[in-house]
């Protein structure tokens, strides 16, 4: 089959996969790999985990869809059990990232309308990820997702990443403009950035001291991947809003955005809604997702394991002159190269069977399933350590 009725919006590797069990993918010609993508940061649970497909499979049978008009039980306990493991209140479902961030930039927006802002601003990062609405890119930096689409909508800021400082003397000039900052805990597209410890315990004591929704971007982050359910609570903090997909629904497509206080009482009857949004199947997987981490302590052993990998990744690539910074957080883990290395994430699948991505063209970006375990830990380190010699 080619490619030639699909727009062309993505350049996929010369690589497609039938099957997946646990950390494992196969291509057509059963060739198997050790993936340490897991469909960027989605499948955590991995590949057709049995109880998931269970959960699925008898959901599929029973009920799909019944739309927004109906109460739907899965959603209901969906949403308690996000609130019991965050600390937030109340939750709204959405189908992906991008529409869960457009339920906090409204959000945002009814905040500042109830405190009588006319032209309210939200301050957003450099370098940031959204995603790809009109909405969420405007929020999002950097002309490789934003060029050629003029005009996008305004009413946002931008200020570096990680820089509480810069924060201060936007607020100066926009004191009763802004109505919220939204932040990615770890930066993920741009190649896993990390904010200096303690940044988000000054931003959360900034935003409640103005007046400011803190919302949090853990649509990559969330989910156990940085060895806590949620980045935020590596800092002890509860954000006013926070956004989830990606880990959520490990490949069922499920969105959410949950939020406390003020904010968790913002929408009413009417004001936001989805036809498919928190369907009995998508917040069942969610349900069973959940279960399973928990049942098999996968955030502990995303904490473990991130750990170990990191310190292996260290030791091993301590020599090569092309690594320029190691860095991450349980298994959200970037090596960030001098000069980029072509064709290394096809060479890594074809020589090593490991599946990698790089983003930004010179950062390898490490995101295997939370199950990992240590042999498969140094499998990655080796694969990596010898696609890099090869380059
Ligand atoms: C992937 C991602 C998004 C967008 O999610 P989609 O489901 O692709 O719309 C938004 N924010 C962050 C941090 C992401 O990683």
């Amino acid at each position: 089959m080619t490619a030639a009725c699909l727009m062309s919006t993505y350049q996929p590797l010369a690589l497609s996969f039938t099957r997946g069990l646990g950390t494992r993918l196969w291509d057509q010609d059963g060739r198997e790999y050790l993936d340490a993508v897991a469909g960027v940061a989605v499948t955590n649970v991995g590949h057709s985990h049995p109880r998931l497909v269970a959960a699925i499979s008898e959901q599929a049978g029973l009920l799909l869809h019944t739309s927004n008009l109906y109460s739907i039980d899965w959603q209901q306990r969906l949403a308690r059990k996000l609130t019991e493991l965050s600390g937030l209140e109340r939750v709204f479902f959405n189908n992906s990232g991008a529409e869960a961030n457009e339920t906090a930039l409204k959000l945002a927006r009814l905040h500042g309308w109830h405190r009588g802002v006319e032209a309210p601003l939200v301050v957003v990062m450099d370098n940031a990820f959204h995603g790809r609405t009109l909405g969420t890119l405007s929020a999002s930096d950097g002309p490789a997702v934003r060029l050629g689409f003029n005009r996008l909508p305004g009413d946002f800021i931008k200020v570096p990443f990680g820089d509480l400082a810069a924060l201060e003397s936007v607020q100066r000039l926009h004191a009763d403009r802004i109505v919220a900052v939204l932040v990615e805990p770890i930066q993920g597209e741009s190649g896993v950035q990390l904010a200096p410890p303690g940044y988000l315990k000054a931003l959360s004591r900034l935003c409640s001291r103005r007046g400011w929704l803190l919302m949090l971007d853990e649509i990559q982050t969330g989910i156990g991947r940085t060895g806590q359910w949620f980045a935020f609570q590596h800092e002890g903090i509860v954000p006013d809003v926070m956004t989830l997909a990606k880990g959520l629904g490990n490949g069922v497509p499920i969105g959410a955005c949950l939020a406390r206080g003020k904010a968790a009482g913002l929408f009413t009857p009417g004001s936001h809604g989805s036809t498919f949004g928190g369907n009995p199947l998508a917040c069942r997987a969610g349900c069973t997702v959940l279960e399973i981490i928990e049942e098999q302590g996968l955030v502990d052993n995303a904490r473990r394991q991130g750990e170990q990998l990191l310190n292996r990744l260290r030791a091993e690539l301590a020599d090569n002159p092309n690594v320029l910074a190691i860095r991450g957080q349980g298994l959200m883990i970037g090596i960030e190269l001098k000069q980029p290395v072509r064709d290394l994430a096809l060479c890594a699948a074809r020589d090593h069977g490991l599946l990698i991505n790089v983003t930004r063209g010179k950062i390898i970006r490490l995101l295997p399933p939370l199950t990992l375990d240590g042999r498969e830990v140094e499998m990655i380190v080796r694969g990596v350590a010898r696609s890099l010699a090869q380059g």
